[in-house]
């Protein structure tokens, strides 16, 4: 018995009838532009190359501004609220919300942002956070 044609395409990485048309179209619209830009070559690499030299500068000055934050929605109530479940271990969350507890969730960033008392809350009587 064989698989639909989906399934067993799905299965075998195999592209649907669509993408050899695609695939010609797409090199019809390079040839169309290359035509019809082809008196500005030079021109064009000069921004192409331009732009591929500056933008990875670009991008590390954006990062280094603007550093990722964690993803600390819970995903029971929504509720923007997870902590880890112990400080020295990044893997383990909770939900200071709706005790929504996980100990083997992985939050990318979570323990970067554990020092903040916004993020941890107030020290508890044996002076850690919670
Ligand atoms: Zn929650």
């Amino acid at each position: 018995m064989s698989l639909p044609r989906r399934a067993r395409a799905a299965r075998t990485g195999a592209q649907p009838w669509i993408a050899a048309p695609a695939a010609l179209a797409t090199v019809a619209v390079a040839g169309v532009l290359a035509w019809a830009l082809r008196g500005h070559a030079a021109r064009i690499a000069v921004v192409a190359g331009v732009a591929a030299l500056v933008a990875p500068i670009l991008w590390v000055i954006a990062s280094a501004l603007r550093p990722a934050l964690p993803d600390r929605r819970c995903p029971r109530c929504g509720a923007v609220a997870l902590v880890l479940l112990r400080r020295d271990d990044p893997i383990g969350v909770r939900c200071r919300a709706c005790a929504f507890e996980d100990p083997e969730t992985y939050v990318a960033y979570l323990k970067d942002v554990m020092d903040d008392p916004e993020v941890s809350g107030p020290p508890t009587a044996d002076g850690t956070r919670s």
